[in-house]
């Protein structure tokens, strides 16, 4: 039941306008490839203010493209400007939101704590939290690939529920955009380390159950060997999801 998934997260590209251009192409690229969605589940993560454009979108064309949002708040209403309820996410028919991402942790000091919050307001309203995780260059040379990773990931379960789907994401910091991936045996290694991880706190079926994700610079090119790994179930794609031919060949990684 780890249906793989291949998920785009756009950062702060696109749009409403663009959104709608891109998602079209997509889907229409798809569409024309015969994806089968049930088989591999493809999602977009456009700026918040792309999501009603894509939800509207999505659902007049009957797309199959699923779609989320790259943050969500740990509060679920009140006075907390700027923020972005779940509740709010949910009504816009996200699956997905994504919690954690490195950038978020470098440029707005989120704890690992504060992505747990997050997951949970997620997982309180039904839309499932991508809970993104990764060590630095610094952080590979001192610790070795898995310590920190696993660290962010107990650290952020901790927060949580122990019912709910999530979804983790193994993001090295240093091959976001780097154009130097990991490998995909190094990605596999981490992957295990956050599935044990998964299975001392949820337990055993739990982590059987839960996808894992590799991003940092997946391409169409290098994308089957990242797939064939045990433990790895999708990946989480940033530039190369911007181009609608490059994402469709990304999740037709057989
Ligand atoms: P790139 O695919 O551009 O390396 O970005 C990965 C990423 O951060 C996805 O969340």
């Amino acid at each position: 039941n780890r249906t793989p998934l291949i998920a785009g997260n756009w950062k702060l590209h696109n749009d409403h306008l663009q959104a709608i251009a891109l998602v079209q192409k997509l889907a229409w690229t798809l569409q024309d490839a015969r994806h089968d969605h049930a088989a591999v589940e493809v999602a977009v993560f456009p700026p918040f203010t792309d999501l009603r454009s894509v939800q509207t979108l999505v659902s007049a064309e009957k797309f199959e493209l699923r779609f989320g949002a790259q943050d969500v708040s740990e509060h679920d209403s009140g006075a907390h400007t700027g923020e972005v309820a779940a509740s709010m996410l949910a009504k816009l028919e996200c699956s997905y939101a994504i919690v954690g991402h490195s950038e978020r942790r470098q440029d707005h000091g989120e704890s690992s704590a504060l992505v747990g919050r997050k997951a949970a307001a997620a997982v309180r309203h039904g839309v499932t939290p991508i809970i993104c995780v990764g060590e630095t260059e610094a952080d590979l040379e001192q610790h070795g690939a898995s310590a920190v990773p696993v660290q962010q990931l107990r650290e952020a379960l901790a927060e949580l529920p122990a019912a709910g789907e999530i979804v983790v994401a193994y993001e090295p910091v240093w091959a976001i955009g780097s154009g130097k991936a990991a490998t995909a045996e190094q990605a596999q290694q981490v992957a295990h380390a956050l599935r044990q991880t998964i299975a001392e706190v949820r337990g055993d079926e739990a982590a059987a159950s839960t996808r894992i994700l590799y991003g940092g610079s997946v391409k169409s090119g290098n994308i089957a060997g990242f797939m064939r790994e045990p433990d790895v179930d999708g990946a989480l794609v940033g530039g190369a999801s911007l181009d609608a031919a490059e994402f469709a060949a990304i999740a037709r990684f057989q």
